[in-house]
């Protein structure tokens, strides 16, 4: 079983550059415009079923007010530097960087899912601790963070799409990390850096911390998800024999 999730999560394959196959579209049918507050009711619950069943281990139906900002977010990405800094047309330097705009952006929503994708044990490794540099330095590593982000940024992709043809047309999933490595692993710069235009201009997403400015680990342990630090330093073995490592998601509804 573990095994099967490691490959899913870890060993996908990036998307392909291009319009996709109209038959490659789901068929999604049109939600009424304005929807009922019983009607948005119904649509929450059926994201929070949808997401777990696309592979979410805990999710919660949460009010937007309860989300946590900090500017010192942004500081995260260029103090010291991410290795993903600047690499990617959806990560600072060139995307967002203003707090007072994240407050605004996050006061506009209501409802939000949060979700948690707990990773099995063996794949500690290549979140935490030196190997997980790997992600950064080699071809093999660079695919394993890709098909991560893939694999949990997918499941809230297909919810916020859900929600967008329910009538939420502001839903948004919040991507993590540079989209070089989750959309352009394939590639060696980013298109929209080079040349102003992005190869996935349907897929990629900004970074969270740039726009949003939340603060994920105080929201997780709010809702009672334990953390530890994650990091180069700490070996998988270093955390508590209990304690499981989750990647958590957000995608803001209303
Ligand atoms: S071209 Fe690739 S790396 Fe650049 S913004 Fe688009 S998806 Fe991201």
């Amino acid at each position: 079983m573990n095994k099967d999730i490691l490959r899913k999560m870890f060993d996908n394959p990036p998307p392909k550059v291009g319009i996709p196959a109209a038959k490659a579209i789901p068929r999604i049918s049109p939600g009424r415009v304005p929807y009922s507050h019983e009607e948005l009711e119904n649509h929450l619950q059926k994201y929070l079923a949808m997401i777990k069943a696309k592979g979410a281990d805990d999710a919660r139906i949460i009010n937007c007010r309860n989300i946590p900002q900090d500017p010192r977010v942004l500081l995260k990405c260029s103090h010291p530097k991410c290795p993903g800094y600047g690499v990617s047309g959806s990560c600072p330097p060139h995307c967002g960087g203003d707090f007072q705009k994240a407050k605004e952006y996050l006061k506009a929503y209501t409802w939000a899912i949060v979700y948690r994708v707990n990773i099995p044990a063996e794949g500690r490794k290549y979140i935490c601790g030196p190997d997980s540099l790997l992600c950064y330095s080699t071809k093999e590593g660079r695919h394993r963070l890709g098909s991560f982000q893939r694999y949990c940024h997918g499941m809230g992709d297909e919810v916020e799409s859900a929600a967008f043809y329910d009538g939420h047309y502001f839903a948004i999933n919040l991507h993590f990390g540079p989209c070089l490595t989750s959309l352009c692993e394939e590639f060696d710069h980013c298109q929209e850096i080079k040349a102003g235009v992005c190869r996935f201009p349907t897929l990629a997403k900004p970074s969270v911390e740039q726009t949003f400015c939340i603060d994920l680990i105080r929201l997780a342990t709010n809702i009672g998800w334990e953390h530890y630090i994650m990091g180069f330093c700490p070996q998988p073995q270093d955390f508590p024999p209990e304690f499981v490592s989750y990647f958590i998601g957000l995608i803001l509804i209303e």
